[in-house]
This record gives structure tokens, C-alpha cells and sequence, in this order.
């Protein structure tokens, strides 16, 4: 496996790997790998002949007063997990080298990242697309692989592709939960024993609302009672990120919620039963 840090290096790599007829599949991450991370290098293997992992902390998508400097880093442990699952090669830049200090150009999607996350984060998937198109044309991939995990996100992503043409399939693979329900995140290690019990809440909640046992009101009435403070709580047709009409086939339940100084967020699709 190889380590590439320079844009300019990985697109020549990808460029010859395209020209020897060979797919890429793409991986975005901004690392301290999970198990989460790694079934999505699973998927892109099993879709593609070469796996591209970025692992790149972005700092454009992280508001000013978010936690990009204390974001966990650990680039052995990352190298190792990527190596055991096949990735051809992990892309690891230097911020200096993504962004120049004059940059004036940026990607940004209008419509679906307005609520959730997007409401909460000005700017957040202003940064995502502007980073996810840049990545998009260093590593040419055929296939990217996103989780369901960041949904919205996902949404986000497939919209900007759709209506800027970029030639990639676009796939989201499922999320991928602890033992105890909490959905793998690398910002579950800021939490305490006691913060981690109590976040339980989100995966215990959205799943008693997927067997139809809480409506939108009792999810966040589940939620406040243990969380600290709840960014948000929805219930959407999953590919408008709207209310539901007529026509929505599935919902996304999905919540964002502070346990301590650590925001979690998790979701579940509800397919509409006609
Ligand atoms: P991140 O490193 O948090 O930016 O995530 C990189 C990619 O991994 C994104 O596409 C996430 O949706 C995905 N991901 C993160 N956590 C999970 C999870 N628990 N299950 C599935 N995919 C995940």
C-alpha cells in the first residue's frame, strides 16, 4: 500500500491507473478509522479494482468554534486498519497543500443542506463539496463510497454530482452500530462512561420509532430526557430531507444531540408501508 500526501502526485497515480484500464473506488474519511470507516473500504473493494482511502481532517467544513484542532488523529493506527482491508492507497495531504492561502473558488449545494446539520453549521457542507469535488478530481474515481451514518451529507453529495456532472457512482453503504446501539463514531472517544450510557438514547429511541412505537415528538421527548441539549430532531422524506408527502417511500428519523461537550448524530430509515 502505498502513502501519497501530494494532490498533484495522487491524480497522476489515478490518471495511470484509469489509462491501465483498471476502476477506482474512493473512500473519504477524516481518519481515526472505525469499524464504520472500514466496511465502506470493504464495499469500494468489492466495487472497484484499486481503493483510494483519503484521510484528511478538513478544516473548511469545521466552524469556528468546533473542535478541528482537538479533532483524533492517529495516522499508524489508520495506516494499519487500511493496509488489512486492501486499500491500494491511503491519500493523506497536508492542509497547506489541499488549499492555497489565496483560494477563491468553493462548491457549495443550496438546498438540501439547508436544515439539519446544515442549519446548526453555516458553511459545513460548503466545505464537504468544495472538498469532496477536489478530491473527486485527484483520485478519478468510478465509485465513492459515503455512510449512511452522515445521511444528509450523502444527500448532499449525490445532488452535487447529479447537477455538476461529475462521471461517479455514488454509493452509501449502511451504519454500522457498537454493540451497545451507538453508532460508531470517531467522536465517541471524547466521551465519558456515564455520556456514552446516556447516548445510548439515539440509537434505543430512533429504533422504537422504526417499529412504530414513537412518533417525531416522543423521539425528541426521549431524547431531551437524557442528552444535553438537542441540536435537532427530524422526520423526513428521506430524499427531499422535507416533510413527507403523498409520495415519500421511506422516512429518515435522524437527531443530533450534545452529550456533554460532545455532539452525536445518528439515524434510521423508515421504509412507508402503501
Ligand atoms: P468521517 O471520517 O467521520 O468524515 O466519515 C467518513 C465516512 O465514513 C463518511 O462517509 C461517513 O458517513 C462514514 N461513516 C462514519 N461513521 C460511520 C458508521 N458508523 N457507519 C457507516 N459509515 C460511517
Amino acid at each position: 500500500m502505498k502513502i501519497v500526501r501530494l494532490p498533484k502526485e495522487l491524480q497522476k497515480l489515478a490518471l495511470q491507473v484509469r489509462q491501465s484500464g483498471r476502476t477506482i473506488g474512493l473512500v473519504p474519511t477524516m481518519g481515526f478509522l472505525h469499524a464504520g470507516h472500514l466496511s465502506l473500504i470493504d464495499e469500494a473493494k468489492k466495487r472497484a479494482d484499486f481503493v483510494i482511502v483519503s484521510v484528511f481532517v478538513n478544516p473548511v467544513q469545521f466552524g469556528p468554534n468546533e473542535d478541528l484542532d482537538k479533532y483524533p488523529r492517529d495516522f499508524e493506527h489508520d495506516r494499519a486498519l487500511c493496509e488489512e482491508h486492501g486499500a491500494d492507497v491511503i491519500f493523506a495531504p497536508a492542509p497547506g497543500d489541499m488549499y492555497a492561502a489565496d483560494r477563491s473558488v468553493w462548491v457549495e449545494e443550496t438546498q438540501l443542506s439547508r436544515g439539519m446539520c446544515g442549519a446548526l453549521r453555516p458553511g459545513h457542507f460548503r466545505g464537504v463539496c468544495t472538498v469532496v469535488a477536489k478530491l473527486f478530481n485527484l483520485a478519478q474515481p468510478n465509485v465513492a463510497v459515503f455512510g449512511q451514518k452522515d445521511a444528509q451529507q450523502a444527500q448532499v453529495i449525490r445532488r452535487m454530482v447529479r447537477d455538476l456532472d461529475f462521471p461517479v457512482e455514488i454509493v452509501t453503504a449502511p451504519l454500522v452500530r457498537d454493540a451497545d446501539g451507538v453508532a460508531l463514531s470517531s467522536r465517541n472517544k471524547y466521551l465519558t462512561p456515564a455520556e456514552r450510557e446516556r447516548a445510548r438514547v439515539l440509537s434505543r429511541s430512533l429504533m422504537a420509532a422504526a417499529r412504530g412505537e414513537l412518533d417525531c415528538d416522543g423521539l425528541r421527548k426521549a431524547i431531551e430526557a437524557e442528552s444535553d441539549k438537542v441540536d435537532y430532531v427530524v422526520w423526513f422524506d428521506a430524499d427531499t430531507l422535507e416533510a413527507p408527502g403523498p409520495d415519500t417511500k421511506c422516512i429518515l428519523a435522524a437527531a443530533a444531540a450534545y452529550f456533554g461537550r460532545t455532539r452525536l448524530i445518528d439515524n434510521i430509515l423508515i421504509q412507508v408501508k402503501k
